[in-house]
């Protein structure tokens, strides 16, 4: 299925949720625009990833605690020992 607003669909918030914190994992934001809750979107009926609005609460408590980078640093070395 694809939405008009060409973002990528999740089909829960769930999931859509879990993107959100993978991407967080993922990729290094600066202050400027990232990711930071997610929306049912009127288009398609399905989830996506938004940079406006309040912090996810799940995603927050993450960054507060630094689960996000203690993430980031595991599927570092991950990376690492797949190239050996
Ligand atoms: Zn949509």
């Amino acid at each position: 299925m694809t939405c008009p607003t060409h973002k990528r669909c999740h089909a829960t918030y769930a999931l859509a949720e879990e993107a959100l914190i993978g991407a967080h994992v993922a990729y290094r934001y600066g202050k400027g625009s990232r990711p930071v809750g997610v929306y049912q979107c009127d288009e398609c009926g399905q989830y996506h990833l938004t940079s406006q609005g309040e912090v996810n609460p799940r995603l927050q408590k993450m960054l507060e605690e630094g689960q996000i980078q203690k993430q980031k640093e595991a599927s570092w070395w991950e990376e690492k020992f797949k190239r050996k």
